[in-house]
């Protein structure tokens, strides 16, 4: 199990006048998996070829257990790396691309032979052995790319969007695996995704990178709760911002005054809550009641999607389909915002 640090790590290509990665600082516990998640472009794959050792950072340190590795050839960090496009060798079979990295460190063939059988059983690919590459569905080839990384056992597990060329069935299929493996061998793993929800369910901790620059580095559910800016906030699906006031717990809005929940920042801010926080119709009691008027609503089948109007800020709710279901387009709907569901962002 390794810890991993990276301390002040920039990436500036030559000719580019932005970093692509800039002073990024993470500390990555022994043994976790941690999500690098932005949207395309925001400088993921460069920080993992920086901890690989295919990239050499313009500035910064990458450390395993409190040791740079900068000086350290690639193939010697222990740090192995599976990309969204598999990458297998088509000549070979499943089972010399699986033992590649056994074969190259000069193991004995039988050992071999048994590393491999076992490691297909783990990614549950048993008796695949002699088959090539071109014989197998996307998932499968993204098993064997995942197969060949952990029979070297190494101390990293660099896992580059390995689920984006997937269907989304296969994709909840491996990304499950991939939780159960990491759990079972507890290899030190960072995960690059650009999907929010693929980071929430995999990630212990999340680390949210937009132009290059780290966000937010927290848990899952502080992304939600207690989201660092807007901007965060909306990439995790926010939609409700209304500009106001606190002062003293209470948020005075066009919407009305409400009550915050105790520390909530003081002074000019921007008040969010969750769609899904929003109480409504039948569900509507206790504090910060509201009287609001249905501007749309939108049946998804497991709940209820609904733009209401307080004055004059329009709010976006999703609710239970059975507690709106008598409610019409431009009827007076109840609506209560919890304190517990607000957070106040500074502006
Ligand atoms: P992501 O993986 O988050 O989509 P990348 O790390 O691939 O983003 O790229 C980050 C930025 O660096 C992008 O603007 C990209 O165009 C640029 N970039 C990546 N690799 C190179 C390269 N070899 N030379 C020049 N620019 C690059
Ligand atoms: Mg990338």
């Amino acid at each position: 199990m390794t810890h991993l640090s990276i301390k002040g790590l920039t990436k500036r290509f030559s000719g580019q006048t932005e970093a692509a990665v800039a002073d990024l600082n993470l500390e990555i516990e022994s043994g976790s998996l941690v999500a690098l998640l932005g949207p395309s472009g925001c400088g993921k794959t460069t920080t993992m070829k920086m901890i690989a050792g295919l990239l050499e950072p313009t500035a910064g340190d990458i450390l395993f257990d409190k040791q740079s590795i900068l000086r350290i050839a690639p193939e010697r960090r222990g740090a192995v790396m599976v990309f969204q496009n598999y990458l297998l060798f088509p000549y070979m079979s499943i089972a010399q691309n699986v033992g590649y990295g056994l074969k190259i460190r000069k193991i004995d063939r039988a050992i071999i032979d048994q590393r491999v059988r076992e490691i297909l059983e783990l990614v549950r690919l048993p008796g695949l052995e002699s088959r090539y590459p071109k014989e197998l569905s996307g998932g499968q080839q993204q098993r064997v790319a995942l197969a060949r990384a952990l029979v070297v056992e190494p101390r990293l597990l660099l896992l580059d969007e390995p689920l984006s060329n997937l269907d989304a069935h296969l994709r909840f299929e491996l990304r499950d695996l991939i939780r159960d493996i990491q759990q079972k061998m507890g290899i030190t793993t960072v995960f690059v995704t650009h999907d929010q929800e693929e980071a929430v369910v995999l990630a212990d901790k999340v680390a949210l990178i937009l132009d290059g620059k780290l966000r937010q580095y927290d848990n899952a559910d502080a992304y939600y709760k207690r989201p660092a800016d807007e901007e965060t906030a909306r990439f995790f699906g926010g939609q409700n911002f209304v500009a106001g006031r606190s002062a003293n717990g209470v948020f005075e809005a066009p919407l009305g005054s409400l009550s915050l929940p105790q520390g909530a920042h003081e002074g000019s801010g921007i008040l969010t809550f969750r769609p899904e926080n929003v109480r409504i119709g039948a569900a509507a009691t206790g504090e910060n009641s509201l009287q609001a008027r249905l501007v749309d609503k939108i049946f998804m089948g497991t709940q209820t999607r609904l733009r209401l109007s307080v004055g004059d800020e329009t709010i976006t709710a999703i609710a239970n389909p059975n507690d709106v279901e008598g409610y019409l387009v431009d009827q007076e709907v109840p609506l209560a915002l919890p304190s517990s569901a607000l957070w106040v962002l500074k502006n």
